[in-house]
């Protein structure tokens, strides 16, 4: 049975305070959660969220994390310094990181395989443009970047995956894929596993999320397809009764 995992991507919004005031609305409201809870927050508002969350079912993450173990990276995050403030979670190759900050399969790559050694969990974000859907390329663009995603991660370490389809052009654009098109989507991306590994580790281990404005009101219809094991949320998780109300999709 693949748990359900519904993460927030807090993205470049809230400060500390403002975490602290979120997250305590938040905890009494998802407390008896069904579903694995995460939160990804900015690297300024970690050590608050980890404080607001200690000793409650709700799971920490970050929204990046660097290849190298130290050095001269400007700006850049290294797993040592997530891991000391209590990150267990790290989304890797968020299409906005790909898009604006040139992140590249290849560097997605690195980063998951350095999280995965360290002790982080990967939520891999993987989805096609616009342009790619209506040239008919969502499979090849999907099944391109899973495989670099995962090359060199060894099929033990597939449990420690989550990997988020998203479809770039329902970011943050109040669009929507249709859940059976999310469904039938996120089922490619099952079977490039299977073929990377075996139809069984798809099967059991790896959980795929679908993220692409989901929301309260789309939530139930979403996680009710067999396919999709969670969500990666946007703008609905910087409201503490809408994220809540989609953690707890049925109601
Ligand atoms: C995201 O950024 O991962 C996301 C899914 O955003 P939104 O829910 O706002 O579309």
């Amino acid at each position: 049975m693949r748990r359900p995992i519904i993460a927030g991507n807090w993205k470049m919004n809230n400060t500390k305070a403002q975490t602290y005031a979120l997250l305590n609305d938040l905890v009494p409201l998802v407390a008896d959660a069904e579903a694995e809870v995460v939160i990804c927050v900015p690297y300024t508002s970690i050590w608050a969220a980890g404080e607001a969350i200690k000793g409650t079912n709700i799971h920490l993450g970050a929204e990046n994390v660097h290849w190298a173990e130290k050095g001269a990276f400007t700006g850049e995050i290294s797993a040592d310094m997530l891991l000391e403030q209590g990150v267990e979670y790290v989304i890797i190759g968020h299409s906005e990181r790909r898009q604006y900050f040139g992140e590249t399969d290849e560097t997605v790559n690195k980063r998951v395989l350095t999280a995965l050694a360290k002790g982080l969990k990967p939520i891999i974000c993987v989805g096609e443009t616009l342009e790619e859907r209506e040239g008919g390329k969502v499979e090849e663009v999907l099944v391109r970047q899973t495989t670099e995603a995962l090359k060199g991660v060894d099929k033990d370490q597939l449990d420690k995956i989550v990997i988020a389809y998203e479809p770039v052009w329902a970011i943050g654009t109040g669009k929507t894929a249709t859940a059976q098109d999310a469904n039938d989507t996120i089922a490619i991306i099952r079977n490039t596993i299977a073929k990377l590994y075996c139809p069984k580790c798809a099967e059991e281990k790896v959980r795929i999320q679908y993220g692409g404005s989901m929301n309260p009101k789309n939530a139930k219809e979403l996680m009710a397809m067999p396919q999709i094991d969670g969500g990666l949320i946007g703008g609905a998780s910087l409201k503490a009764v809408d994220f809540s109300q989609v953690v707890k999709y049925n109601g």
